[in-house]
């Protein structure tokens, strides 16, 4: 479940996007103002010209950005997928099919290329392609990763920074992969808190097997956990306060509490 999709489960655009969330109702990628999300539909165009999104055997999602003819710009649409993690912004995938739109699943931008491929005039032009990765799969491999004691505090601080999805990327995040840049997310995140809860100060609860105290990493303005994200909206909770805020009836409320804490936690 991510934004109230269920993956594998048909949607109507209309009703189930635009209604919702508003955002451009043509193409194949919507960039809702008033939401931190982006909607990315897969198998919109590109098959009739002979290319077409697909799935690396690597597990990355191939996905062919937006613009009909001639040279793919980054912007717009195609700038929004390639900023969304350093804007906070979940990015969701679905696939066009003969009864709506089947929701893939959240993804997180890794990186993009230029490919030549026909546009609609079928002249060859360059296309960007974007590649992307499930979050769930991100999520899990970094959950049980062992937090990096190394560096010292700031050191974690300034590669979380880097890694935070900052776009174009810096030379040091250009060259880590998504699962390790999320991991330097984690690690700061995670070594900021110490032992207590950010949200109620409780101790964190029990210690983990390599040593450390269990507290989760929650994206505060996503509300979509895992990935790289700035970690100046990425709070340490404990089990309770995280329950909380996804699950409680006050759970937005207790979210607007948590990023005024963030203030005082990370200052800019
Ligand atoms: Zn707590
Ligand atoms: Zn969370």
């Amino acid at each position: 479940m991510s934004w109230g999709f269920e993956e594998d489960k048909v949607y109507n655009r209309r009703a189930d996007i635009h209604a919702k969330f508003g955002g451009q109702q043509q193409g194949g990628i919507i960039t809702p103002s008033q939401h931190p999300v982006v909607f990315i539909i897969t198998g919109e165009e590109g098959l009739e010209h002979g290319y077409a999104d697909r799935m690396r055997a690597d597990g990355a999602f191939e996905y062919f950005g937006e613009g009909q003819v001639g040279d793919m710009a980054l912007q717009r649409g195609n700038l929004a997928i390639a900023t969304h993690a350093a804007e906070g912004k979940g990015l969701l995938l679905f696939r066009k099919t003969t009864e709506g739109l089947r929701f893939v699943s959240e993804m997180v931008y890794e990186k993009h290329h230029i490919e030549r491929a026909p546009d609609r005039e079928n002249n060859e032009r360059d296309a960007i392609v974007f590649e992307l990765r499930p979050l769930g799969a991100i999520f899990e491999a970094t959950e049980d990763a062992p937090l990096d004691d190394k560096n010292d505090l700031e050191q974690l601080r300034a590669l979380a920074k880097a890694s935070a999805g900052i776009f174009p990327p810096t030379q040091v995040a250009g060259t880590r992969n998504v699962y390790q840049r999320s991991r330097d997310v984690r690690n700061y995140v995670l070594m900021r808190a110490g032992a207590n809860c950010e949200g109620c100060n409780s101790p964190a609860p029990f210690i983990r097997k390599n040593g450390s105290p269990y507290l989760e990493p929650h994206h505060i303005r996503r509300v979509s956990d895992g990935g790289p994200d700035d970690p100046a909206f990425v709070i340490s909770l404990c089990p309770n306060c995280h329950r909380r805020v996804h699950a409680g009836k006050d759970g937005p409320a207790y979210n607007d509490i948590l990023l005024a804490k963030m203030q005082s936690i990370e200052p800019n």
